[in-house]
């Protein structure tokens, strides 16, 4: 059990950030995590991702919310997993493991791969066949691991990999490991930190259900500890074909653009639904269309281009702003609160839908009138 978490010389915050370069979330956040000297740092120096304030985002979408995307899609492998899987990975190592073994919908295995080949761990991952965006695909073939394409969906390959890591001397990597959500609550320290305080509302796609669990975490960390006087109310989304929290009961075909959740049967549903309900926030769901939607208005209004599934929570506040669900919040606050929503991946990994949803090149001789006139000047 991981209840308590270790003290240890190297998580001083004071001395992490050496020569004004970053080291990495075990190095910045060691006090709060479960290493000890003994502990391998495995690390490819993931987290300190930017907060990016997005007015014109708000403006169009939400304009009764202050609005903050945390890009976690600048992380070294591109997605939020690595901040878990520099903790699973440097714990494996430790442990001695010679193999590591993951389900995925794709980033835990790019991540998954990445982090083993730092450390010199053997890497399996498995991966529903034909249901992930090709860049992850790409990533995880190119690190070095041995992958598996499932005939199966997400939720099979995970039944799988967590019966071979009981009866087999192979450490699992998935977020039932605790380790990863240890390393996945850096995510809430990071946005105080930044902030100054907790935001009012924190907004953040929901699959397996492991982040939001951890950020959850991270959350109440630092107000056990002090370091925030408030909490934030958890906002989750699921896409509508992959929507079991929001159903009640589990998907056995789930489907959505969203492959980064496309989960019918969540491993961490249930503390997903205590998130929401000790924060009295509440977990949505949102459409194919609107997460499409969402995804390009977000890219075009910031900058930050995310994959799919990081629009979903992006398309939920659009709505809840309509519906009035900030009102009572703003009355009370007296300002506008403020909402963090989670770019849990980079845009780049799905190119296939990006290109889609981006449209066609306006094709143009090679002459500067033709493109004057391309420009409507
Ligand atoms: C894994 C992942 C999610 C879902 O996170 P869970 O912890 O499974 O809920 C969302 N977005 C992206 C980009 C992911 O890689």
């Amino acid at each position: 059990m991981i209840t308590e978490t270790t003290t240890n010389s190297i998580g001083n915050p004071k001395s992490a950030i050496r020569n004004g370069m970053w080291h990495g979330i075990i190095a910045h956040y060691g006090q709060y995590l479960p290493v000890t000297e003994a502990t391998p740092r495995i690390t490819l120096h993931e987290g300190n991702t930017p907060l990016i304030h997005a007015p014109r985002l708000a403006a169009e979408i939400a304009p009764d919310i202050e609005l903050y995307l945390k890009f976690d899609g600048a992380n070294p492998t591109g997605s939020f997993k690595d901040r878990g899987m520099t903790m699973a990975v440097s714990k494996a190592a430790e442990d001695g493991a010679k193999v590591a073994i993951c389900a995925s919908t794709g980033n835990t295995s790019a991540s998954a791969a990445a982090y083993c080949a730092v450390a010199g761990i053997r890497c399996v991952v498995l991966l529903p066949r034909n249901a992930i965006a090709l860049g992850k695909l790409a990533q995880a073939l190119v690190q070095g691991a041995t992958v598996l394409a499932v005939e199966g969906n997400f939720d099979d390959a995970l039944r799988i990999v967590v019966q071979l890591s009981q009866t087999h001397p192979i450490a699992l990597l998935n977020s039932l490991n605790p380790y990863r959500l240890e390393g996945q609550k850096t995510g809430a320290f990071e946005v105080c930190d930044f902030l100054g305080h907790a935001p009012d509302f924190h907004a953040i796609p929901v699959g397996n259900a492991g982040n939001i669990t951890a950020y959850w975490k991270g959350y109440k960390e630092y107000h056990a500890e002090g370091r925030i006087e408030a909490l934030p109310k958890m906002i989750g989304f699921q896409a509508a074909g992959a929507a079991p929290l929001v159903m009640g009961h589990g998907i056995d075909k789930p489907e959505t653009v969203a492959t980064a959740i496309r989960i019918g049967h969540p491993a961490r549903g249930e503390e997903a639904l205590q998130a929401r309900d000790e924060s009295g926030g509440l977990i949505g769901m949102v459409s194919d269309a609107e997460i499409l939607k969402a995804q390009k208005q977000a890219a075009a209004l910031t900058g930050v281009f995310g994959e799919p599934a990081c629009a979903a929570p992006l398309a939920g506040l659009a709505k809840l702003s309509q519906e009035g669900y900030f009102r009572e919040a703003r009355e009370q606050l007296g300002r506008k609160p403020v909402l963090v929503s989670v770019v849990t991946g980079h845009g780049l990994k799905d190119p296939n839908t990006a290109i889609q949803i981006g449209g066609e090149p306006i094709v143009v001789p090679a002459e500067a009138e033709a493109v004057l006139q391309a420009m409507g000047l």
